[in-house]
């Protein structure tokens, strides 16, 4: 998912839609926005679809009046999947005794359904599937009197990853889990501050950069001025490696890195451990782009779009339903055949999930005369669900949870396939020296099962690590 959030500029729900835009490659089901005014209070409209299909309307646009809003951009990781409801979609409204407050949760938290029994055996009534309305029902319970420090109350019982921005009548509020897991970004903008998931949706209000929220920090941001709390014990953090693989978009800065340049660099060193005599590197977009332009770089052979997406279709990745996601490829992406006849081609992806995307590819190129496809994947294999807010599906939907790289090889019908090694993607975001197998720098469960949060409920439910 994907969350925004400004403060002091006129009109602030038409800046937190541009950003909600930016940010549409986060979440694509649904999105919402909440601001509050003097004269109506808090204001809030929830959408299915696009931003661009929904919150460029003026009609509705009129209806989010004030100079404080927030909002967030949906894909189903947690609740309902598939038969979205409008009462899943964010920001969430809760009324306490002091005021209200809105939340847009980017994240999972994994002892959400361990929290909710609690809380409906307390009296608590959901509205909701999602993990997230937790939040606003540990707030309502909890004793403290100033809705800041009921919400740092709340998150202390929360356990998992949470990028959150927030609003009271007058304060936006920005908070990171102690990990870090998911981004979360503070900018300016003449008087004004914004809280975005990522840089580039700072870009397109023009605010500017001013820093990342720290892991385990709440910045609470009030007549212009920002405050700094540390409302949870200290730890060393683990973000999502993920994100700079595929996640976050390019043109983004995670931690001081350019995403892109993560990317290219990925490329580079997977042409170093994976190198292939070949004619072509080509692309799976837009995901395996910037990787293929670094291979095609370090190796030398030419990079070249052998596959062309049709700019209209929404991530595959992001479509809930298996069946709308094996129609997708082949209304998005579509062979060059002129370029790939004859040819062998390495063809670069960020990664192999259930592998029914790169099936299709493989079949669409040999249909096309491809000599030869070799298949380099610029992350190691996916073998474990991630459970911080990535829909990965379940283990044994995962290709690499149960096939060795020369099983998938034969399975994928690619004449070779090699993915990056944890090392190679560890020096790519800037570790020279590799993983810290000791202490890990980033997440990496989903490649490694090395869960830095033990997800409580699933493990409940039966999953084994
Ligand atoms: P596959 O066909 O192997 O399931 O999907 C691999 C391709 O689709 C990659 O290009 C990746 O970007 C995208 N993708 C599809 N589904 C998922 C998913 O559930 N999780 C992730 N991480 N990527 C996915
Ligand atoms: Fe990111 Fe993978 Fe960790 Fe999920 S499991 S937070 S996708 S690195
Ligand atoms: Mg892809």
């Amino acid at each position: 998912c994907g969350v925004f959030g400004v403060t002091g500029m006129a009109e602030a729900a038409n800046f937190v839609a541009l950003g909600l835009h930016a940010l549409q490659h986060r979440g694509q089901e649904a999105g919402g926005i909440v601001s509050h005014d003097l004269a109506h209070g808090f204001n809030s409209a929830r959408r299915f679809g696009y931003v661009r299909d929904n919150f460029t309307k003026q009609s509705l646009m009129d209806t989010l009046p004030g100079s404080l809003a927030i909002g967030h951009v949906r894909y189903s990781t947690a609740g309902s999947k598939g038969h979205a409801q409008i009462r899943d979609v964010q920001p969430f409204f809760g009324e306490f005794s002091m005021g209200g407050a809105a939340i847009a949760h980017n994240g999972n938290i994994v002892n959400a359904e361990a929290l909710r029994r609690e809380l409906i055996a307390a009296g608590s009534i959901f509205q909701s599937s999602s993990d997230s309305e937790c939040i606003i029902h540990l707030m309502a319970r909890s004793l403290q009197r100033r809705v800041v420090e009921r919400m740092q109350d709340a998150l202390r019982r929360v356990d998992g990853a949470f990028s959150i921005v927030a609003m009271t009548r007058t304060k936006l509020i920005g908070v990171r889990d102690p990990l870090g897991v998911r981004p979360l970004v503070l900018g300016r903008l003449g008087d004004g501050w914004a809280l975005s998931s990522e840089t580039c949706a700072l870009d397109i209000i023009g605010a500017e950069f001013v820093r990342e929220i720290e892991p385990g920090e709440m910045v609470v941001i009030e007549d212009g001025e920002v405050l700094s709390h540390r409302p949870f014990a200290p730890q060393k953090p683990r973000f999502c490696i993920f994100e700079h693989v595929y996640f976050s978009r390019p043109d983004s800065i995670l931690g001081g890195r350019s995403v892109y340049e993560t990317r290219r660099q990925i490329g580079v060193e997977l042409a170093r451990e994976a190198p292939v005599e070949a004619d072509l590197v080509c692309p799976v977009p837009d995901s395996g782009t910037p990787a293929a332009i670094g291979y095609g770089q370090e190796s030398g052979i030419p990079y070249a779009m052998g596959i062309i997406r049709n700019q209209y279709m929404g991530r595959t990745f992001i479509e809930p339903t298996e069946q709308i996601r094996n129609m997708g490829v082949r209304l998005k992406l579509n062979v060059n055949r002129a370029l790939i006849r004859g040819k062998r081609i390495v063809l670069v992806d960020d990664s192999v999930v259930r592998g029914t995307t790169s099936i299709k590819i493989r079949e669409m190129l040999l249909d096309a005369g491809a000599a030869a496809v070799h298949f380099r994947i610029a992350s190691p294999p996916t073998a474990w669900p991630c459970f911080y807010g990535v829909d990965t599906p379940e283990r044994e939907k995962l290709l690499a949870a149960s096939m060795s790289e020369d099983e998938m090889c034969a399975h994928l019908g690619v004449d070779s396939l090699r993915f990056i090694s944890l090392d190679g993607l560890y020096r790519a975001v800037g570790e020279a020296t590799g993983r810290d197998n000791a202490s890990p720098q980033y997440c990496d469960a989903c490649f490694s099962g090395d869960y830095p949060v033990a997800p409580s409920d699933r493990i409940a439910q039966g999953f084994r690590l």
